[in-house]
């Protein structure tokens, strides 16, 4: 018998929404960037080349199953699946409708291996931060779930030489601070990145700039962000790939020489600009 997925205790819908929610982006023929609400999905694969296959990247808000299936089905076709689903880690505005998908698609869910205590229900997160500086949201975040979800056996682990099962142009990259287990993605041929929330190109502390999207480099949501030397290294690390292009999982997505001279400042500016002045989880 199938064992039953579960969300965690306090999962819930939040009723944030951004002006880029339900938009999405064509970045490259096969490479696609969906926002649900404050929170941005991606979609490996060319809509042309569908019986190819092709890959989802986090699940979204929690309550936006319908919405990422539309969203699907608008640029893959009708009742078209995707043949994996991948997260960048488990925070609950990135696996918000993964319980739902899984039913809807059958389809397997990888994770880095670090990250399978929070999406199997062994571990919580440590608890958001309202007291980091930044604005409102940040001040909200105690309402964020934090307990773990339970996927069970539907996630696995990513294998652990950096390649992607039906990914084979793209391999992870193990960036952690955010969280243990925090993943980004890359592409060598054309320095495409999915960064996930190793860095985000909108202050995700301010509730306006999050509503409006004021694109801004900034470091990961400091609210949940626990280990700010890991984080900052992680920047380091995707910094040294030169991405040409990068989806985060929150704002918009960067490009060539913006992303190029944002990068470079988030890196240099570190402490200013990622770490909060005071916090939980700063030393
Ligand atoms: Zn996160
Ligand atoms: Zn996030």
């Amino acid at each position: 018998m199938d064992q039953q997925m579960t969300y965690g205790d306090d999962y819930k819908y939040l009723p944030a929404t951004s002006i880029a929610s339900g938009k999405g982006k064509q970045l490259l023929p096969d490479l696609y960037c969906h926002t649900i609400q404050i929170v941005n999905i991606s979609m490996i694969g060319n809509p042309h080349k569908e019986q190819e296959g092709w890959v989802l990247i986090d699940a979204g808000m929690p309550d936006s199953s319908a919405a990422i299936i539309a969203a699907v089905e608008e640029r893959f076709g009708r009742d078209s699946r995707p043949l994996a689903i991948l997260l960048t880690h488990g925070h609950f505005d990135h696996v918000g409708a993964i319980i739902e998908l899984v039913n809807y698609w059958d389809v397997p869910v990888y994770a880095h291996e670090l990250e399978l205590p929070y999406l199997t229900g062994k571990q919580a997160y440590a608890p958001p931060d309202p007291t980091v500086d930044g604005g409102l949201f940040a001040k909200l975040s105690p309402l964020f779930p934090n307990e773990p979800i339970n996927l069970g056996h539907h996630v696995k682990p990513l294998p652990s030489d950096g390649t992607i099962p039906m990914l084979p142009d793209w391999r992870w990259i193990h960036t952690p601070g955010h969280t243990p287990g925090h993943i980004s993605l890359f592409r060598e041929a054309d320095r495409s990145l999915i960064a996930g929330d190793a860095f985000v190109t909108v202050q995700q502390e301010s509730i306006y700039k999050v509503l409006t999207q004021k694109q801004e480099i900034s470091g990961p949501p400091k609210y949940f962000t626990t280990d700010w030397e890991q984080a900052r290294q992680s920047v380091i690390k995707l910094q040294a790939l030169k991405p040409s292009l990068a989806i985060t999982g929150h704002g918009l997505p960067m490009q060539d020489q913006a992303l190029t001279d944002s990068l470079e400042e988030l890196v240099q500016r570190f402490d200013e600009i990622a770490i909060p002045t005071s916090g939980k989880y700063v030393h």
